[in-house]
């Protein structure tokens, strides 16, 4: 099946465009779900948080404390290539086994930080959607009642606009508002389907 990895910076638009992708029909498997599925009480992967990091890591629930672990890697490169060594196997193996599982011409799989984790062997091609900075930070802003230096902070630590756009086989624009949007996503989906019939991967 041809897999396509949809990615793009914060609040760029991934979920609205893998959202309307689902409404197309096209299966969509998001990485960061999966990810929050394997923290869940009682998964392995959380007791080796726990065990990484330190149990301030949960909240008294016994509960992955997110923004706690984020804050705690954010500026902390071991730390965070240790929480990936217990994460990313994982995302992969369950990407793997959801792909094989379904039965689609493509599906999308979402991997935020694609251009930055090295799972490109997971995905056929790469779609970027794309916004400019100013667009995203704005965005940012107004979904997550956070500060333009909080914004600012976050996109900073993501890879830049041009690596990302490096890594790209499409672009979708996401610059104007959403109806903008239909256009050429539903143009991206025939493309697919096209490349999928043609068994070009
Ligand atoms: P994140 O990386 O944080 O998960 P994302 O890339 O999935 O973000 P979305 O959640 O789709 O981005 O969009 C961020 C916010 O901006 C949302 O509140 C969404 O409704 C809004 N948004 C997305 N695209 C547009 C647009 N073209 N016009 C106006 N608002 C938009």
């Amino acid at each position: 099946m041809l897999v396509v990895g949809l990615t793009g910076g914060i609040g760029s638009g991934k979920t609205a465009a893998s959202d309307r992708f689902a409404q197309l029909g096209v299966p969509v498997i998001d990485t960061d779900l999966i990810a929050r599925e394997l923290v869940e009480p009682g998964q392995p992967a959380l007791a080796e948080i726990a065990d990484a990091f330190g149990m301030d890591c949960l909240d008294s629930q016994g509960r992955l404390d997110r923004s706690r672990l984020r804050e705690r890697v954010f500026m902390d490169d071991a730390g965070r290539r240790k929480l990936e060594a217990i994460l990313h196997p994982r995302i992969r193996a369950v990407a793997r086994n959801r792909i094989a599982a379904l039965s689609a011409p493509y599906c999308l799989l979402v991997i935020p930080l694609l251009a930055e984790t090295g799972m490109m062997d997971l995905v056929n091609r790469v779609l970027v959607v794309d916004a400019p900075e100013v667009e995203q930070i704005r965005r940012v802003m107004t979904r997550d009642q956070i500060e333009d230096v909080q914004a600012q902070r976050i996109l900073a630590a993501q890879a830049r606009r041009d690596q990302r756009l490096a890594i790209a086989d499409d672009i979708l624009e996401n610059s104007g508002d959403l109806a903008e949007l239909e256009l050429p996503l539903a143009e991206l989906h025939r493309h697919y389907l096209r490349l999928a019939a043609n068994g070009s991967l």
